[in-house]
């Protein structure tokens, strides 16, 4: 399995747009041992042809630019076989809209989420300009299926949805009530050699079910948006602990980096890194103790052979 890392920020990026934090300060002025980030999404592909995007970010213009693999091979095309979203959060699906270009779409969500972005949403109409412009499949937690392309190509990729701990988006809040297919991790499992990819890129607890998303995983992607629980109120940037945004947090006894130490996975990369994190940072302490036990920090760029 062919992976490769199109955005490694959480919602805003990296450097954020209205930010003046130590990071984002520091990586505008060139003093910080760090790289920008754009917001994430990962590529994978068993064939190296056909390639399925977890996540659909608001900078997926420039992240398909940025990788030739995904670029058209006709006068109309795209690589792109099909999309599959973790939640509805905007960072993760507002990137459907810029797909809008008249081409056709399949889109892989568990209903809550479908349903969050498409119903009730008058912007989704310009998917709608053409019957079959965009499919939605629903991925049904616990359900193991094969990912089939918009060209209903087999992928040699299957997925499974596992709901882990979230909560609804934002702009939803007050108007569904909260409900497990909210977020989901996903299993892939390439058939040709067995192996699989965990993707946890948004969690707040490490629950069974977590547990289960993970079990024998080659390579696990898992949430790192937040190193610590009070990490907005510390930099005067909120009022919002981690854990009310459904993220439970890297660092501390209660951190995921202690409660994943014994984790098998060959790869374990944390991804969906908020712009204050101090992981982001080459040269921090919190980045080297996670390196010592073996945890990586996605780029965008990155890229893994499975
Ligand atoms: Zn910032």
């Amino acid at each position: 399995m062919l992976i490769r890392v199109l955005g490694s920020a959480a919602g805003g990026g990296f450097p954020q747009w209205n930010c003046g934090c130590p990071n984002c300060r520091g990586i505008r002025d060139g003093t910080l041992a760090a790289v920008a980030r754009t917001q994430e999404s990962v590529a994978i592909s068993a064939d190296g042809r056909g390639w399925f995007l977890l996540n659909t970010s608001p900078e997926i213009r420039a992240q398909i630019e940025g990788f030739p693999a995904l670029h058209p091979r006709d006068r109309r095309h795209s690589p792109i076989q099909a999309l599959l979203l973790t939640n509805g959060d905007l960072d993760h699906c507002l990137g459907l809209l810029s797909l809008r270009e008249s081409h056709p779409l399949l889109v892989y969500a568990t209903e809550r989420v479908r349903v969050g972005f498409a119903e009730k949403n008058v912007l989704h109409r310009t998917l709608e300009r053409f019957p079959g412009q965009v499919t939605w499949r629903t991925l049904k937690p616990g359900r193991r299926e094969e990912l089939l392309g918009v060209d209903g190509r087999e992928s040699g990729l299957v997925v499974e949805a596992l709901p882990v701990p979230g909560k609804p988006p934002v702009h939803l809040e007050g108007l569904m009530p909260p409900d497990p297919d909210d977020n989901v991790g996903l299993r892939i499992l390439e058939e040709r050699t067995g192996r699989v990819l965990a993707y946890v890129s948004g969690v707040g607890a490490v629950t069974e079910s977590v547990r289960q998303a993970l079990d024998g995983a080659d390579c696990v992607f898992f949430d790192g948006t937040f190193w610590s629980s009070d990490e907005l109120r510390t930099l005067g940037l909120g009022e919002k602990r981690a854990e009310d945004m459904a993220h439970l947090p890297v660092g501390g006894p209660a951190g995921s980096a202690r409660q994943l130490a014994t984790l098998g996975a060959a790869r374990k990369i944390y991804i969906h890194l908020n712009n204050t994190n101090p992981l982001l940072r080459e040269d921090s302490p919190e980045r080297a103790s996670v390196t010592t036990a073996g945890w990586e920090i996605a780029y965008d760029g990155m890229e893994i052979t499975l």
